[in-house]
């Protein structure tokens, strides 16, 4: 009989981490699911809790884990600008202490671990599409940088780890990522528009629209996660993950009102501080260490997306 792999991920319980949670049952693994709910739901793993090789376990990053595992996603921290901008002093803590219990435990168990690092790493970059050998134009001082700096942090401690105890780390950079299961209330721009198209209500852009992001839908997302947790030894990282497809935010309104049929406006409003004007990810590192690449269109994951919103 295979035997099954222990898996933790922290931040089971939110948008992508109850996609990755989800696929790791289907290949028949054995998952503890560890949130403290802060922007994740029970409503999004509910569907995983009657299977007996799922557990979750309502705990905060920040505080000492004891478990078993072979291996860890760390996922744990806010992701939305609202929800990280609304303790930032937690948020900072969140993902600077929740990375040093996660390796501790890696330590301790010899598991492999993958951080969800993130294109914020980048800040406003200069650099056009970004290459992973890119170190990133970022305000350490400004609204975004409890996220953006205290991701970077993460990642110093990941590599740390990796090279004074020997940890077995893997670092992905996601970049925006959308799909079922984003909160109505999430206040990243695909899940505002939709919600926004669909109530016919106005659809709020943020400058003048010309600022752009790349696209990824979930499960391709969550695909190359596990690629990467699985990829050969000494691999670390860090990879970019994320659709190459680039988009300005203008594009992106109308294909929502489009694609939805909605009545909804435009309307324009102010652009929040060190908001990013443009982003990109180069997946030349993903195509050749993890045979990886994005496969859903924005059209088909919009489509996706706007359904289970319909009924959410
Ligand atoms: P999300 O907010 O839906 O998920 C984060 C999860 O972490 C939630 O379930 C939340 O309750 C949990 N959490 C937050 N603080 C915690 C704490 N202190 N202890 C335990 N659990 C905690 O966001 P998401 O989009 O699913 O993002 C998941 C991860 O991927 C995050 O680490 C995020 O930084 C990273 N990421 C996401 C994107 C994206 O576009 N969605 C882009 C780059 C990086
Ligand atoms: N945005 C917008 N309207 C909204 C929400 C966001 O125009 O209702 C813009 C935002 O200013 C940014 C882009 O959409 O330029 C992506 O924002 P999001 O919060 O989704 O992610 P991030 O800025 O972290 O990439």
């Amino acid at each position: 009989m295979m035997k099954r792999k222990r898996i933790l991920v922290t931040g089971g319980a939110g948008f992508i981490g109850s996609h990755l949670c989800e696929r790791l049952l289907e290949e028949e693994n054995d998952v503890v699911c560890m949130d403290n709910l802060f922007t994740g739901q029970k409503d999004n793993i509910r569907h995983l809790m009657d299977n007996p090789y799922f557990e979750f376990i309502r705990q905060d990053v920040l505080e000492d884990i004891y478990v078993e595992c072979d291996q860890i996603y760390n996922l744990a921290c806010p992701a939305s600008p609202i929800h990280y901008q609304y303790d930032p002093i937690k948020t900072g803590k969140t993902s600077v202490i929740g990375a040093l219990h996660t390796l501790g435990l890696a330590k301790r168990c010899h598991a492999r671990i993958l951080q969800a690092s993130t294109s914020e790493v980048y800040g406003d970059p200069e650099v056009h599409p970004q290459p992973e050998t890119y170190r990133g134009y970022v305000n350490p001082n400004g609204v975004r940088s409890c996220y953006d700096e205290g991701k970077r942090m993460a990642e110093t401690f990941f590599f740390d780890y990796y090279r004074q105890h020997n940890v077995d780390i893997k670092i992905t950079r996601i970049f925006n990522t959308y799909g079922p299961r984003m909160r109505p209330d999430d206040g990243r721009v695909v899940s505002n528009f939709i919600v926004q198209a669909l109530h016919d209500e106005n659809i709020t852009i943020y400058g003048d629209g010309m600022q752009t992001r790349s696209f990824c839908y979930v499960s391709d997302l969550v695909e190359g996660m596990i690629r990467m947790m699985n990829s050969r030894d000494g691999f670390t990282g860090p990879v970019n993950l994320g659709n190459t497809e680039e988009f300005t935010m203008f594009e992106l309104a109308e294909l929502v009102i489009k694609l939805t049929g909605s009545k909804s406006k435009i309307v324009y409003q102010p652009l929040p501080m060190d908001d990013p004007s443009k982003r990109k990810p180069m997946i030349d590192l993903a195509k050749k260490e993890l045979d990886w690449a994005p496969i859903v269109k924005l059209e088909d994951g919009l489509r996706k997306t706007i359904a289970y919103f319909r009924t959410a």
